[in-house]
């Protein structure tokens, strides 16, 4: 099918400075783990955008020295001559198909907790970081603004070095060119501080400097926040945020303006989550910076249709549009688009588990949608590409959840003969339930993707509506090998983290007691006072609570965790659930748990009621400290129990009970994928089923194949030397 000629602006090339841009598509800056550390990730994860059409693509960003350090967490480094090698696999990754390489230079000021450096990062005014816990920074005189600016100049040069054709100067998420802008970081009273033309030398000294460096052979891109969202305490759009684009542009030391809205403390108001922001949610804010700009201005905010990417230059809010979950969740957008394979693109549902990876630390980021995301290297999986089978067997997916669908789509890709077949009437599992709740409707695209390319698959048919299978069902089906996708469900008797017990008198059959299922998909009445039980500490406590008090119930979250939903602080949703259960008057009883219910009243202790000094030797028999007694007492009409997930795993068993009559039937293996094996995250299921399906010629696919671990090998070179170092020792 030919691309739709209104789609056709998205593939005009533009000019950044000494650049040219192919088309509108453009990988803004956003992390993956990776960093300049494990530079084969890094390069396969951006290397498949740019074979998928992007116009650039950008690291995440990018350390330019030791005392900016965000260890914990993964950034990106160019602090030396090791960096510059690692980078430059990057870039020559991009070039390849034609994309530039953007680097997003960062000083983090009281932001970087240096952790792995321990160097003292500089900031405007000495002070505490509102986003880390113990972290200070040093208020930096005019030399040391000096060697700042010259941080920034050493660390362009190398970025040129690495073959980089677009350099950020990063203030946006209330980084040090930002700290220096706003009044909310900045209480100097010398020459960079008070006026806005003060507090603006910074960041344009900066950016001045970069450009004289390397402007003619790169393009000086710089991140701004054109509204902190922090009122008149912080940058306002229709204040000092359009003062700026006028004085930057006055200046002529950009070519380029990223812009968003923001800060770092909470900046899912930025990558908002769909729960709460729909595509587009930032245009309004940027609008009058666009329209005083001078050089192109670029903007994200999660859009996943053309029409709308077209409109947005078309209307002229924006000249080139900013991606980075959709180009997450589909790095071949552009590309999909280009080829009128509109039906193809895997939208992002705005979850935001890719970042919940990045705000925890350490571990790659992920994707719900995209199961192949940052596996591309240490994988080798390609998203758009499935290595065919030679092979005639024939495979039984039972259940038609994110795993089992996503299992069966890429058996079918490889060429497998696949019967997919679902107990319900409609796909999509676990899914189906969780869209119910407010704000989560957008996740149901983890079922229409999956669904539109397995009716495109031939050799995959889906029956629907079939009912639960049995074990002989299963055996006596016909199929060379089997996997079992059945799921999970709400424990209905309590059992939960804290006991890995049930919890004395919660029976989900009892008729004032429900599972989140009993009242999503089978509507158990719900008195007026609800208690939500919660151990899962993800989104489904606190959206069932919503869902309830929008219904007008008064409801109550009891949790064993120290805040109700801590796993939503990851995924950036927490700051305004906090704000929706104060306004919707749900109340929270945190450290608590059950020990016994009973119609119409919970009894509960505080976790931490037991005495906190531990016997001075071993006991037997009893607790070994003080046992606390204290209870509280708590009404309820009806108790909802999340207090933990369970496989639904009885077909498994059964079948795994009768191996061996296995052979009889000619049935070669059955394997288990997603929730009904553990469960997890949609995340996790979609990934398991992936997987089974890519590995489903090893010996055993249930167990995964081993993947390239990128780390210093003991005898090879390392960047910086220690003969590097002036002093030893
Ligand atoms: Fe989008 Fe969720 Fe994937 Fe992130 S994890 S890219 S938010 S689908």
């Amino acid at each position: 099918m030919a691309r739709n000629p209104k789609h056709d602006i998205l593939f005009q090339p533009i000019k950044i400075g000494p650049k040219i841009l192919k088309n509108r598509f453009y990988q803004v800056p956003h992390c993956i783990g990776a960093g300049s550390e494990k530079p084969g990730t890094q390069a396969a994860n951006r290397g498949m955008k740019a074979e998928g059409g992007w116009g650039a693509c950008c690291t995440e960003y990018c350390s330019i020295s030791p005392e900016s350090d965000d260890c914990h967490r993964v950034s990106a480094r160019i602090w030396d001559e090791g960096d510059v090698i690692n980078l430059r696999h990057l870039t020559d990754s991009l070039h390849k198909h034609g994309a530039l390489g953007g680097i997003e230079l960062w000083y983090g000021g009281a932001h970087a907790p240096c952790m792995e450096s321990r160097a003292i990062p500089y900031g405007p005014t000495a002070q505490a970081s509102e986003f880390e816990y113990l972290t200070y920074c040093h208020e930096a005189d005019d030399d040391d603004i000096k060697y700042l600016q010259g941080l920034y100049v050493a660390a362009a040069k190398r970025a040129v070095q690495a073959g980089f054709d677009i350099i950020y100067v990063y203030g946006a998420h209330s980084y040090l060119p930002l700290q220096f802008l706003s009044h909310y970081y900045n209480r100097r009273t010398d020459r960079y501080g008070g006026s806005f033309e003060n507090r603006a030398r910074f960041w344009i000294e900066t950016l001045a400097a970069v450009k004289a460096a390397v402007g003619h052979e790169a393009a000086i891109a710089t991140r701004f926040a054109v509204d902190t969202l922090y009122g008149a305490d912080g940058v306002q759009a229709l204040d000092d945020g359009l003062k700026f684009v006028e004085l930057v542009d006055r200046e002529g030391v950009v070519d380029l303006w990223d812009l968003n809205i923001g800060d770092i403390a909470e900046w899912g108001e930025d990558a908002g989550p769909s729960r709460f922001y729909q595509a587009g949610h930032q245009r309004n804010w940027t609008d009058g910076a666009k329209r005083v700009a001078k050089v192109p201005v670029l903007g994200v905010s999660r859009e996943t249709s053309p029409d709308d990417m077209a409109a947005r230059i078309l209307d002229g809010r924006l000249d080139i549009l900013g991606f980075a979950r959709p180009s997450i969740a589909d790095p071949f957008i552009p590309l999909k688009i280009q080829e009128g394979r509109y039906e193809d693109i895997r939208e992002c549902i705005g979850c935001n588990v890719c970042i919940s990876r990045w705000e925890i630390g350490g571990p790659p980021m992920i994707c719900t949608q995209n199961a192949t995301a940052n596996e591309e290297y240490r994988r080798g999986w390609h998203p758009e590409k499935f290595a065919k089978t030679s092979s005639s067997c024939s495979v039984l997916v039972v259940g038609a959840g994110p795993a089992g669908m996503e299992c069966a789509r890429v058996l079918g890709e490889r060429g497998y003969d696949v019967h997919l077949r679902e107990a319900d009437t409609e796909l999509g599992g676990r899914v189906r339930k969780v869209v119910k709740y407010p704000g989560l409707s957008e996740w149901a695209r983890v079922i229409t993707y999956r669904q539109i390319q397995l009716q495109k698959l031939k050799s995959v048919e889906v029956h629907t509506g079939v009912g639960k299978m049995t074990a002989d069902q299963v055996l006596s089906y016909g199929a060379d090998r089997v996997v079992i996708a059945t799921g999970s469900y709400w424990a209905n008797d309590g059992t939960n983290f804290v006991t890995h017990s049930p919890v004395e008198g919660l029976d989900a059959s009892l008729p004032y007691i429900c599972t989140p299922e009993q009242v999503l998909m089978q509507n158990k009445p719900v008195g007026d006072r609800v208690l939500v039980v919660d151990c899962d500490g993800y989104f489904t406590g606190v959206s069932i609570a919503e869902f309830l008090a929008d219904r007008g119930k008064k409801v109550k979250i009891l949790t064993p965790l120290k805040g109700v939903a801590p796993y939503t602080h990851f995924t950036l949703e927490a700051p305004n659930l906090h704000r929706m259960m104060h306004e919707k008057h749900i109340h929270e009883l945190t450290s608590h748990w059950l020990l016994k219910v009973q119609p119409g009243r919970a009894t509960a202790y505080n976790i931490f009621r037991d005495g906190y000094k531990r016997a001075p030797g071993p006991t037997t028999g009893e607790l070994p400290r003080r046992p606390g007694t204290e209870v509280v007492e708590v009404e309820f009409d009806t108790i909802i129990a999340a207090t933990g997930r369970v496989p639904n795993d009885s077909l498994w068993r059964e079948l795994a009970a009768r191996r061996a009559e296995w052979a009889k039937h000619d049935v070669q293996a059955i394997y288990q994928a997603g929730d009904c094996y553990a469960p997890g995250l949609i995340a996790q299921a979609v990934f398991e089923g992936h997987r089974i399906a890519r590995e489903f010629e090893s010996s055993n696919p249930q167990r995964p194949q081993p993947w390239i671990r990128e780390r210093q090998v003991w005898g090879h070179e390392t960047y910086p030397k220690i003969s590097d170092r002036q002093v030893v020792g």
